[in-house]
C-alpha cells in the first residue's frame, strides 16, 4: 500500500496523479488529489481565456484521469489552513507531491501602480474566468484605450478578450457579470507594449496570429520599431518559434491601409518600458514609457526618450511569482521549492516524502504540455523511493484527520452538483454552462443546496449569475 497526496489539481497535479497509478508497480496505490477550490483542473479553469475552448477541452482528459478508481478529488481543502501543514500531511500519506503552481502576479514597481484602473492580468483574467477570490468587478473599461504591459501569451490573451465581440464570448463559460460588462465595454484600442523586440517576445506564434483573425480588429505595428530589433533585421540563427513571431509581425507591418477603418485596433509596441501610470482624481490617465534600445547583450537599456500612452485601463501581464507555503521550503529568488528530479532539498538533503511539480518546481515558463515530462520525472524519483516510503507509518484514514482538523473536503461528486449547477445557470441565460463566480454559490452546488440570487445590473438583460441566496437552480 502506498499513499499519495497530490496538492493541487492544475495540470501538473493531474499529470503527477495520472504517472503514478499509470507507471506505480505498486498495486495498492492510492492518490489522493486535493485542491483549494471545490473545483479541479487549476489554470485550465481558471486561467485559460474562455474563448480557448480547444485548449479547454483539455478539461475532459484531466476529468478521465480524476475518474480513475484509484485517484480521489478533495475540493475546499487548502493546505496551510486549519493545522493541514506540510508535517500533518506527512503523517497522513506515504508521500505529498506539491503542484500548487505560481499563484501571485509581478508588480512593476513603478510609481501610479496603485491608481484606479492599474491591474494585474491575473485580476482581469481571474474575473472573467470566475475565480471565486476575484476581487475586482469594475476595470474601468469606459475608455477608449487600454494599455496591456508585456509580451507573453497572457497579455495576448487579456488583449484579445479586450478586443472580442460580446457574441463571440456568449457561447463560452464565461460568467455573466463579465459578459455583460465587457459587452457594454468603450475599449477600441489597446496598446500591448513589450520592453525588448520582437524576437525577444514571449508569445507563441499561434496565439500572436490569432490576433489578426478577430473580427473588426486592426493589428497594427510600426515598422520602424521592428527595425529596431537587430533579431528582426538578420533573423538567421534564432529559434524557428522566433522566426515564425517575426513573419507574422511583418507582415502585419507590411500591410497596406485600405477600406474603412476597423472598429477596434491593437497596437503592438516593441521596445517601450513602463517608468511611471499616470493619473487624475486617482484614476489612470496614461502610461509614461521610455524608448529603449539593445544593449547588444540580449536585453535593453534606456535612452532618455520618452512617450506617453494614453489609457484609462493598464493592465499588467508581466509573469507569474511562486508564493512559499509556510513548513515547505523555498527559493526566494526563483520562485521556487528547491529541489532535486522533484525531491524537496530541505538545507540541500531531499526530504524523504516531499515532492514537487509544476510550475512552483520550475517557475511559471511552458505550456500545459510542459507539465507531462516534468510529472514524469518527479513521479519517476517517486516510485525509485517508494520501497523505503511504503514503510513510513502513516494515519490509517486522512479523511478522518482532515474531518478531525475542521476541513469538509468536497469529493468528486460535489464537483460533479458544481457542473450541473452551472449549466442549470447557463439554461436560465440562454446560454451554455455559465461558471459560478463565488465561494457561497460553489460551495452550495457542492454540497447539494444550490441557490440562485439574480439581481438585475442596469442594461445586463438577465441574471447575473452570482449564487446567494434565493431560488434554487438544481
Ligand atoms: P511570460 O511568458 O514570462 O511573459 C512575461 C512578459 O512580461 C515578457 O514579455 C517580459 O519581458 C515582460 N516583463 C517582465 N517584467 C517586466 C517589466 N518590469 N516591465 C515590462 N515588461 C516586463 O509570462 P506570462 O505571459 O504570464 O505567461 C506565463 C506562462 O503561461 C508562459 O509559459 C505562457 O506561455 C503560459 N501561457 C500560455 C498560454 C497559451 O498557451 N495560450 C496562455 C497564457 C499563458 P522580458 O522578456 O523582457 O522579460
Amino acid at each position: 500500500m502506498l499513499r499519495v497526496a497530490v496538492v493541487g489539481s492544475g495540470p501538473s497535479g493531474v499529470y503527477t496523479a495520472q504517472a503514478l497509478v499509470g507507471q506505480s508497480a505498486v498495486p495498492g496505490i492510492r492518490v489522493d488529489v486535493l485542491d483549494r477550490l471545490p473545483c479541479p483542473y487549476g489554470l485550465v479553469r481558471y486561467g485559460v481565456a474562455p474563448d480557448h475552448e480547444k485548449i479547454k477541452s483539455l478539461q475532459n482528459n484531466l476529468r478521465t484521469v480524476l475518474e480513475d478508481e484509484r485517484i480521489a478529488f478533495l475540493g475546499d481543502v487548502e493546505v496551510g489552513a486549519r493545522g493541514l501543514t506540510p508535517a500533518r500531511l506527512l503523517e497522513m500519506y506515504h508521500a505529498v507531491v506539491y503542484c500548487v503552481g505560481a499563484a501571485r502576479d509581478r508588480r512593476l514597481g513603478i510609481p501610479g501602480e496603485e491608481l484606479r484602473g492599474s491591474f494585474s492580468a491575473t485580476e482581469f483574467v481571474s474575473w472573467y474566468s470566475a475565480h471565486p477570490d476575484a476581487v475586482h468587478d469594475d476595470f474601468g473599461l469606459d475608455r477608449a484605450g487600454a494599455v496591456v504591459v508585456g509580451a507573453g501569451n497572457v497579455a495576448v490573451d487579456v488583449t484579445r478578450l479586450l478586443v472580442r465581440r460580446p457574441e463571440e464570448l456568449r457561447p463560452t463559460d464565461i460568467p455573466q457579470g463579465a459578459l455583460a460588462a465587457l459587452a457594454h465595454s468603450a475599449v477600441r484600442e489597446v496598446h500591448m507594449v513589450a520592453r525588448r523586440g520582437p524576437a525577444s517576445a514571449r508569445f507563441t506564434t499561434k496565439e500572436l496570429r490569432e490576433l489578426g483573425t478577430l473580427p473588426d480588429t486592426e493589428v497594427l505595428v510600426d515598422p520602424a520599431e521592428l527595425a529596431l530589433d537587430p533579431g528582426y533585421t538578420d533573423p538567421d540563427g534564432l529559434p524557428a518559434v522566433t522566426r515564425r513571431n517575426l513573419d507574422v509581425v511583418r507582415a502585419w507591418a507590411e500591410r497596406a491601409a485600405d477600406g474603412p477603418p476597423p472598429a477596434r485596433s491593437v497596437r503592438l509596441r516593441f521596445f517601450l518600458r513602463p517608468v511611471e501610470i499616470l493619473g487624475e482624481a486617482g484614476r489612470v490617465t496614461a502610461v509614461r514609457f521610455e524608448r529603449t534600445e539593445p544593449d547588444g547583450q540580449g536585453r535593453v537599456r534606456g535612452t532618455g526618450r520618452y512617450e506617453e500612452i494614453p489609457a484609462g485601463l493598464v493592465l499588467r501581464a508581466v509573469g507569474y511569482q511562486g508564493v512559499p507555503l509556510p513548513g515547505l521550503p523555498f527559493d526566494t529568488d526563483k520562485g521556487t521549492v528547491p529541489h532535486e528530479a522533484g525531491r524537496v532539498l530541505r538545507d540541500g538533503t531531499a526530504s524523504p516524502g516531499e515532492y514537487v511539480a509544476g510550475w512552483i518546481k520550475r517557475g511559471p515558463t511552458g505550456v500545459i504540455g510542459t507539465n507531462r515530462p516534468c510529472a514524469k520525472e518527479t513521479v519517476a524519483s517517486l516510485l525509485a523511493d517508494a520501497p523505503a516510503l511504503a514503510r513510513r507509518r502513516v494515519a490509517p484514514d486522512p479523511l478522518a484527520v482532515l474531518h478531525a482538523l475542521g476541513h469538509e473536503p468536497v469529493p468528486w461528486t460535489g464537483w460533479l452538483a458544481i457542473e450541473r449547477a452551472e449549466a442549470a445557470l447557463g439554461g436560465t441565460l440562454g446560454r451554455g454552462p455559465v461558471k459560478i463566480p463565488d465561494w457561497a454559490g460553489l460551495r452550495g452546488a457542492a454540497r447539494g443546496g444550490p441557490v440562485l440570487d439574480a439581481p438585475q445590473r442596469p442594461g445586463d438583460g438577465g441574471p447575473e449569475g452570482r449564487v446567494a441566496g434565493g431560488r434554487p437552480i438544481g
